[in-house]
């Protein structure tokens, strides 16, 4: 029997490309206001592929900004100071994100399972305006664990007294979230909206209030 759902939460619950993307805009913006409008969109719309949906380091993409368009970019720690702080001002759900959990809060425990520190991720959650419909929510830095490893998945079961096979985790990433949710027997949502193809058999929604068909 299901008794939790455990949540991915950037470009899960989180509309990241969008966050991302007016951040990008604003740091951009801020080192060069007077800059030609094309120019501008032209350098965040390398800035989002340097980006990589989250998966590459600030750092690269600092270097790239400066390597490709000789822009004076701050120091990487500064930097990523800023851009938890600003993404969570800028923070944005995806369509049904608030529906959703607030419609499985009390029947379910639901927490948010997310790689990343928690200065930059609890503020995004707490942001969200969703921070009290969790049970519970853990970071990377805080379980000494990165999905797809295990030890973050269990920290969150152990916390809310609930076996992997009682849980439905629900996520973007399928070689973190979807590879470590199956790899412990729980069960798994791949949320894909942008339509990846993906020959592995696996349950898959374009909506998240397409998750109601998975629950009990
Ligand atoms: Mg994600």
């Amino acid at each position: 029997m299901l008794k939790a759902v455990f949540f991915d939460f950037d470009e899960t619950l989180g509309w990241r490309r969008k966050y991302a993307y007016r951040t990008y805009m604003q740091f951009i913006t801020s080192l060069t206001p007077d800059l030609d409008p094309l120019l501008r969109e032209v350098i965040v719309q390398d800035c989002m592929i340097w980006d990589m949906r989250g998966q590459y380091s600030k750092r690269f993409i600092l270097e790239n900004i400066q390597k490709k368009y000789g822009l004076n970019v701050p120091d990487k720690d500064e930097f990523y100071v800023w851009w938890n702080d600003n993404c969570a001002k800028n923070m944005v759900l995806y369509d049904g994100a608030e529906e959703i959990v607030k419609e499985l809060q009390g029947k379910y425990k639901l927490a948010v399972v997310t790689n990343g520190s928690a200065r930059g991720q609890y503020s995004k959650v707490r942001a969200s305006g969703l921070w009290d419909c969790f049970d519970y929510c853990i970071c990377s830095n805080d379980a000494g664990s990165r999905k797809p490893d295990k030890g973050i998945y269990l920290d969150a079961c152990s916390h809310l007294g609930v076996k992997p096979e009682e849980v439905l985790f629900v996520g973007d990433t399928f070689t973190s979230d979807i590879l470590g949710a199956l790899n412990l027997g729980m069960k798994t949502v791949w949320f894909n909206p942008t339509g990846h193809p993906c020959d592995y058999e696996v349950d898959m929604i374009s909506d998240l209030r397409e998750l109601r068909n998975y629950l009990d």
